[in-house]
């Protein structure tokens, strides 16, 4: 039985209620039901192609519907789906921390599974405070974490995230800790260098008078996602490293969103050499596929919690799905792609290309900036150029900006006045070309002269 577009928004108006999203808005808005996926583009029920702009919310590395993948699957599906890690071991699980271990920087060394970014995010935090706990320092109980950071929507995540539409709404609910700048050079009044030393200073302050109680510092490494796509000024994560070892603070490294080859090296951390104490993972971990997430952690850490019964040193975190057998099938005929398929070196290929085609949507007289880094691509709206005054919120340009998109053939989302272009990592330049162009129409009619 095939139901038409009417029956199924029916019953997205009786039955569903969609994330992050205004639901009385979106019945207005005539919403796009996805049937199936084919490559860079997904095909809605009523036969519509749209490029998929965000690689469906910053996942998809390989395009939709990869052979390789859904093979993968399908074999792993005969053997069985899903068994506990709580206590036992599955093949595909070990396979796959065996292989994340030797991708990721060398400090980390410890492969804990969970099942989305926010998940991987609350097993950071509890592993980190209980660590200091485990080595008898119980003053070091405090988190230290950028403003305007995004880690995922639970409540512990939410707490060391500083994006204020989200957090401040629920303020009584959430934890509190330090927050310190996230280099911001758009928006800096002054160089880039200067911009990067400001906001080292306020961290050394910062560290200088309570480094003693401060367990980790969150970052979200060269480029700050959810935020707006703002991206660090060289050098400044390497002092963060750096201050964070004098301080004994951990280092926590949220690569959620940029792992996996979006920033042009397969991890953000590797651009400067950083080692991150724990590192967490997630989005592009499965090809997009499936919900599994990992918190990779240190050997040092890994031996805190090691010990007898008595001994009461147990990491007592799970959740049911841990290590999902079909998701680590996934994540294993993913990475083979990445190796078959030069991801990351085909990354650094576009991104270069479209430094090129983005210069004509970069001179138009409502973008601010663009900023990039691999194909991580933001595209700051603002209503002044000259003085950078930005649009206010109830002008929702970024909104209407996608929605012109949308109508034109390609799907993104926007992150308040910025529009955010991640396409999956497999686009071509043909694909770049056609994707850049509609983005510039749509920018340009929308914003206007
Ligand atoms: C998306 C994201 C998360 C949250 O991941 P979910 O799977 O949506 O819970 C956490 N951190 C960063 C940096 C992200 O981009």
């Amino acid at each position: 039985m095939t139901l038409s577009y009417e029956e199924l928004l029916e019953k997205n108006r009786r039955y569903l209620w969609n994330p992050f999203t205004q639901m009385k808005e979106y019945f207005r808005d005539e919403p796009v039901i996805i049937e199936r996926g084919e490559g860079v583009k997904l095909i809605d029920v009523k036969g519509r192609e749209f490029y998929d702009g965000n690689a469906s919310v910053w996942l998809n590395p390989h395009g939709h519907n990869r052979k390789e993948i859904n093979e993968a699957i399908i074999d792993q599906l005969g053997k069985i789906a899903h068994s506990t890690l709580l206590g036992s071991a599955n093949v595909p699980a070990l396979l796959l921390a065996e292989r994340l271990v030797k991708i990721t920087p060398e400090r980390v060394a410890k492969v804990f599974y969970s099942d989305s970014g926010a998940t991987a995010v609350e097993v950071a935090l509890k592993m980190a405070y209980l660590y200091w706990k485990r080595r008898g320092r119980e003053e070091k109980q405090v988190f230290l974490s950028m403003a305007n950071a995004y880690h995922g929507d639970t409540v512990g995540a939410v707490s060391v995230g500083g994006i204020d539409l989200f957090h401040s709404a629920f303020d009584r609910l959430l934890f509190s800790g330090e927050k310190v700048s996230y280099p911001y050079p758009y928006r800096y009044p002054g160089t880039l260098e200067e911009c990067r030393e400001a906001c080292l200073q306020e961290l050394r302050e910062r560290l200088e008078e309570k480094g003693e109680q401060i367990a980790g510092l969150f970052v979200e490494p060269m480029v700050q996602g959810a935020g707006g796509l703002i991206m660090m000024p060289p050098g400044y994560l390497k002092e963060v490293e750096r201050l964070c070892r004098k301080h004994e603070v951990l280092l926590i490294a949220d690569e959620v969103a940029t792992g996996f080859g979006r920033t042009g090296e397969m991890f953000a951390c590797d651009h400067e050499g950083v080692q991150p104490d724990i590192l967490c993972l997630g989005k592009k971990l499965t090809g997009g596929y499936l919900p599994v997430a990992a918190t990779l952690a240190s050997d040092e850490i890994y031996d805190a919690f090691f010990g007898d019964h008595q001994e009461a040193k147990t990491f007592f975190h799970g959740h049911s799905y841990t290590g999902n057998q079909l998701g680590c099938a996934a994540a294993l005929a993913s990475l083979d792609l990445y190796e078959q398929e030069d991801r990351v070196g085909h990354v650094q290929e576009m991104s270069r290309f479209t430094k090129e085609r983005l210069e004509k949507i970069a001179v138009l007289p409502h973008v601010g900036e663009v900023r990039r880094l691999g194909l991580m691509i933001g595209i700051e709206l603002v209503k002044d150029r000259q003085t950078k005054e930005p649009y206010s919120w109830e002008e929702a340009m970024g909104v209407r900006v996608c929605r012109r998109a949308r109508e034109l053939g390609l799907m993104t989302r926007p992150l308040g006045h910025v529009i955010t272009f991640l396409p999956p990592l497999v686009v071509t330049r043909e694909d770049l070309k056609a994707m850049i162009d509609i983005l510039h129409q749509a920018i340009r009619e929308v914003t206007g002269p």
